[in-house]
């Protein structure tokens, strides 16, 4: 059993999941096909596809940046140089910060982050039980598979349709 279960792999889950798996057995789901949540990348033809999520980052702290940075080198990331229209007039282009994306898509984060990880997409997080001392989860396949940690990622008002007996 692993010790810890994740749930989501947008930036949160996948930022949690590859901290964890220095040190403890980790295992993630996701009802989603693939890596991202809401920077997820929708392929449309060979590598041509869009974002639907994030568009770019701007890293503020010297912890993020420093994190960029190292996937810049590592050819994960990328600077975005487009400009922005804007139909206000009075908005102007933020210059102070710079605007990264993926080089293939903007989940190229969480996918570089989860390379280690046992992630099972398709699967879908229904209920929550919690009974002595296990955290007890029904998938969308009906099976039920028991935790002793869990640490859920999905927005909040899934979680709060979740929490809502506990
Ligand atoms: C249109 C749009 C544009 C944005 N633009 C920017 C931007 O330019 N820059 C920026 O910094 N931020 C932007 N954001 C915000 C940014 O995308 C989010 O803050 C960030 O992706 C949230 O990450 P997260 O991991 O916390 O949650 P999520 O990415 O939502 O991850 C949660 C994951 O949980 C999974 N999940 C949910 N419920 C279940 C369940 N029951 N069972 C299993 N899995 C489940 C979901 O499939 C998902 O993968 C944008 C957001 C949107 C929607």
């Amino acid at each position: 059993m692993s010790e810890f279960c994740i749930i989501g792999s947008g930036i949160s889950g996948s930022t949690i999941a590859n901290l964890l798996n220095k040190k403890y057995s980790v295992i993630l789901f996701d009802k989603a096909r693939g890596p991202g949540g809401r920077a997820s990348f929708k392929r449309i033809k060979g590598k041509m596809g869009f974002d639907h999520g994030t568009q770019y980052i701007s890293p503020k702290t010297e912890e993020f940046k420093k994190f960029t940075k190292n996937l810049i080198k590592k050819k994960i990331l990328k600077v975005w140089n487009g400009k922005h229209v804007f139909l206000n007039s009075k908005k102007k282009e933020d210059k102070k910060h710079l605007k990264i994306i993926g080089k293939n898509g903007n989940n190229d984060i969480s996918k570089y982050l989860l390379k280690k990880i046992n992630c099972n997409y398709h699967s879908e997080l229904k209920k929550i039980y919690y009974k002595n001392q296990l955290w007890y989860l029904l998938f969308d396949d009906g099976k039920l598979r028991s935790f002793k940690n869990l640490i859920l990622t999905c927005p909040f008002p899934q979680l709060k349709n979740f929490l809502r007996n506990l």
